[in-house]
């Protein structure tokens, strides 16, 4: 016998290798296959039965924060709103940060009406430190929430006075130390004025636009405009804030969208859409 060449030997439940085989339809000893005619073969049998080799290729789950989506919401905002700014009037930072306070539940045009009149009456940002809170409060009644805003107005006036030699600071830790300034201040003084995008500035226009576009899923600010720096591109926060919100005066208002018109429609899948092309996502709720 050849070194290393063993025998094969009967197996142990009694029945020879290749048995099973052989007693297969079609199949001849030694592996080859008879095609027979009518009777489908083991193989086709199988094929047959097993889902599993008729899987169609899945579907990819739809993203909404995909970079593509992403491009497309950019790309549409450029084409319809390419020269949008902060709708304020203003001649300096400092009467961009006051207006800024003031639009706070009120309308841009409302406060574009109040604030030639007190910067006539008090030109320097001195003159409003030297006020009390309750000087300014008949100036800027039409506002609204006239008491707090006078506060925050004539406070950030004498922090900007004394801690700032007079000058609005251009620094989102410094701008968050005036009072009445939150991040969304600070971020439209600092995009619109320094033209420094450090954040994306959310009002209520990009709250509700960012969740009815599926960019976010939160409901407070500062949740908000983190989920929308992790997926638009940080040098289009200044200019992505200003066209937001010019759409949401225009077209996607608060209670009844004008979706028909919007060139977002085929993207959107907002749970509000008052005209859809598309599916409805009951969580794209504003
Ligand atoms: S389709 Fe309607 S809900 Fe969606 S972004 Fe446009 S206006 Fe807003």
């Amino acid at each position: 016998m050849v070194r290393g060449v063993v025998p094969r030997q009967p197996a142990k439940t009694g029945r020879h290798e290749g048995s099973r085989a052989l007693s297969r339809p079609g199949q001849l000893k030694g592996g080859s296959r008879q095609v027979q005619s009518g009777k489908p073969s083991f193989q086709q049998r199988k094929s047959k039965a097993s889902p599993s080799s008729s899987k169609k290729p899945r579907s990819k789950a739809y993203n909404p924060m995909a970079p593509e989506r992403i491009n497309e919401i950019l790309n549409i905002l450029d084409a319809t709103y390419p020269d949008v700014t902060c709708a304020l009037t203003h001649r300096s930072a400092w009467e961009l940060l006051v207006a800024t306070i003031l639009s706070a539940q009120s309308t841009d045009v409302n406060v574009n009406k109040v604030t030639p009149i007190i910067f006539q009456k008090y030109p320097t940002v001195q003159d409003f430190a030297a006020l009390t809170p309750e000087q300014l409060e008949p100036d800027i009644r039409s506002t609204g929430f006239f008491r707090n805003k006078s506060k925050s107005v004539v406070g950030a006036a004498r922090k900007v006075v004394s801690d700032f030699g007079g000058e609005v600071p251009d620094d989102m830790d410094k701008l968050l130390t005036l009072p009445g300034v939150a991040r969304k201040t600070a971020n439209v003084v600092l995009g619109t004025w320094f033209k420094k995008g450090v954040g994306v500035v959310v009002d209520t226009h990009v709250t509700r636009i960012s969740r009815r576009l599926e960019l976010t899923r939160n409901g407070d600010a500062p949740k908000i405009e983190q989920d929308l720096m992790k997926v638009i591109p940080p040098e289009r926060w200044i200019l992505f804030s200003h066209q937001i919100i010019w759409h949401g005066r225009k077209l996607c208002i608060a209670r009844s969208p004008k979706c028909v018109e919007c060139p977002l429609e085929r993207i959107c899948h907002a749970a509000d859409k008052t005209w859809s092309t598309v599916d409805i996502h009951k969580n794209a709720k504003p």
